[in-house]
């Protein structure tokens, strides 16, 4: 295959462009609806707000409110005096693994994730919203309350099994993140009034992405907005080298079909060239049984092995493969007879 290196090139190229025009869309999409989705104060009001909608509820809307908890608090591991309602304890590994190429390549890898959730609610102004399902959240912003990155000290042992594995422990990090009681987060998605008459945000059923985020509407606006950006930016760069490697592949189609249709031409002067001389050359006086018992016009010239038949003239020779034509012996080779 002449165009492998191209092909893979355009390949690799037209998956990141896929997911460069996913992610694009995915931004686009999340800002036009947060944009679209109302701010509501967290106060005595709200209450009635959602009432007046159909089935108690909004589909998309954001509101802000400080983190209390609906019950006792999770402690932090490693730090007590912090306490919260999220929390999340991540084991990673890290290696250097050797590649198929031969190189080595950091590499990490999750040897255990844990989040331990309690019901809680953003509060404001003594009101509260209770949130529903918040690992379900698009994004969900944590503390990061501690992370260690422990280094693995190898024996000669251990160099000597990493040199055969190719695979070597670098170490372990281990991350604890909270999201404490207090924070004030911002929190967008569907505003639910459930039937024991308490308010609620929970992931929207509309499709729409569900934020709980510390940042504000606008500044989400803005991050998602850059992200677009830097996402149309890469679509323009990955198409771009995706219509040359196109024309690449093309341009050397049309040149390899060029040059085929060139020798094959040649290739039939020569062999027309080659018959007319052979014709010249020949004795033009043989009798019935030194012709080629083909075309019965040029002398016989080849011998067929393993029957030792000579019965054809180069020229017919070319085109009879498989069969002796006298006693249908298969063919195993031709060769010129001499002196025949
Ligand atoms: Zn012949
Ligand atoms: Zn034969």
């Amino acid at each position: 295959m002449e165009y492998i290196a191209e092909t893979i090139a355009l390949g690799i190229d037209s998956l990141i462009l896929a997911t460069c025009i996913k992610q694009y869309y995915k931004n686009k999409n999340a800002m036009a609806m947060i944009q679209g989705a109302p701010y509501l104060e967290i106060n005595k009001d709200l209450h009635e707000i959602v009432a007046t909608h159909p089935e108690n509820k909004l589909s998309y809307v954001s509101i802000r409110g400080s983190v209390k908890p609906l019950g006792n608090p999770i402690l932090s591991n490693s730090n007590p005096t912090v306490s919260g309602v999220i929390q999340l304890l991540r084991i990673k590994e890290h290696v250097i693994k050797r590649s198929t190429a031969g190189f080595w390549t950091d590499s990490e890898r999750i040897i255990q994730e844990v989040h331990n959730v309690m019901p809680f609610a953003l509060e404001d102004k003594g009101i509260q919203i209770e949130i529903c399902d918040p690992l379900a959240a698009d994004v969900l912003d944590m503390d990061v309350i501690s992370d260690n990155f422990r280094p693995t000290v190898p024996s000669v042992i251990d160099h000597i099994w990493s040199f055969f594995a190719g695979v070597r422990q670098r170490g372990v990090q281990s991350t604890e993140k909270m999201l404490r009681i207090g924070t004030t987060i911002t929190g967008i998605g569907e505003l639910v009034s459930g039937k024991d008459g308490h308010l609620k945000l929970q992931p929207p059923a509309n499709g729409g992405p569900f934020y709980l985020t510390n940042m504000r509407v606008t500044s989400l606006i803005k991050k998602l907005d850059g992200s677009k950006k830097n996402y149309r930016i890469l679509c323009i760069i990955f198409g771009s080298i995706a219509l040359v490697l196109s024309g690449l592949i093309v341009r050397k189609y049309i040149k390899l079909k060029k040059e085929k249709e060139a020798a094959e031409k040649q290739r039939a002067q020569l062999e027309l060239s080659r018959r007319e001389r052979r014709r010249q050359i020949r004795d033009e006086d043989l009798d019935e049984n030194q012709l080629c018992v083909v075309c019965k016009t040029n002398p016989k010239e080849m011998i067929l092995i393993p029957c030792g038949h000579v019965c054809l003239c180069e020229d017919c020779s070319a085109d009879i493969t498989e069969n002796c034509p006298i006693c249908r012996t298969e063919i195993n080779y031709k060769h010129v007879a001499y002196g025949i």
